[in-house]
């Protein structure tokens, strides 16, 4: 791979592309909280001035979507082969073989990676969930589709544990053979949310349709208290929504 394709592709898969990925690049250190967190993040360095912008994410879910306006994304995902799982130092990140893609307005988006946030980036009428995973999608020209589905305590949920016991402690990555099929991601319910936006992180580059699932899997306290160690509260605040609309899948 070219040193020019890895850093695209670190810049949509919205890792930090330090450390165990790519000694290349010198992009600023940022992080969730202090002198590098969320409020200075347009200041760290000119690439990252999209994250003082008016369409940035997440956003909180405050009811004032419009109703019935759009489809849910049609899936089309399969069980596919886990390529890498890797600690960056902000997330945990799981990367597939071939996934599959999912269609919006007709647009195809290939999958790319998921990965998870500790403590909900999507807020429901200001109520933050205790996790979040966005499930990355690209499309041909460069675009992003993201899905996020939130988790809410309940019962223990097996696909989170073999994710849990492959996860690095410590940032880097590992290659273990597994398989993941995303559709165990869904809820039953498909009511959703659908916004643009941007990514959560540096550079924060306003290309991402999102779609936000409103019912929440199960996962036990434990599990989040995995995430929650390795890293806390690793989510963005939310931010204004200004002139943009939501809508609602019917
Ligand atoms: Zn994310």
């Amino acid at each position: 791979m070219t040193s020019g394709a890895k850093k695209l592709i670190c810049a949509a898969a919205m890792m930090a592309c330090a450390g165990p990925v790519s000694a290349e690049t010198s992009h600023a250190h940022w992080s969730y909280d202090g002198d590098h967190g969320p409020s200075r993040w347009a200041e760290l360095e000119a690439s990252y001035s999209s994250c003082a912008g008016s369409e940035q994410s997440p956003i909180d879910l405050n009811g004032q979507a419009i109703p019935a306006a759009v489809h849910a994304p049609a899936v089309y995902w399969k069980e596919a082969d886990v390529t890498s799982v890797t600690n960056n130092g902000h997330t945990f990140q799981v990367d597939l073989s071939d996934a599959g893609k999912i269609v919006i307005d007709d647009v195809p988006y290939h999958f790319l990676q998921f990965h998870f946030h500790s403590g909900s980036e999507h807020t429901f009428h200001g109520r933050r969930f205790p996790l979040e995973v966005h499930l990355v999608h690209q499309s041909a020209d460069g675009r992003l589709a993201v899905i996020g589905v939130m988790f809410a305590q309940g019962e223990h949920n097996p696909l989170l544990d073999d994710l849990i016991n492959v996860m690095p402690g410590a940032p880097g990555s590992l290659s273990p053979i597994m398989k993941v099929n995303l559709n165990d991601f869904l809820p039953g319910d498909w009511s959703a949310y659908r916004y643009e936006g941007s990514l959560t992180t540096p550079p924060c580059s306003e290309i991402v349709a999102w779609t936000v699932f409103e019912k929440p899997l199960s996962a036990s306290a434990d599990q989040f208290a995995v995430f929650e160690t390795l890293f806390p509260h690793s989510y963005r605040p939310v931010q204004p929504q200004n002139r943009r609309f939501v809508l609602k899948t019917d």
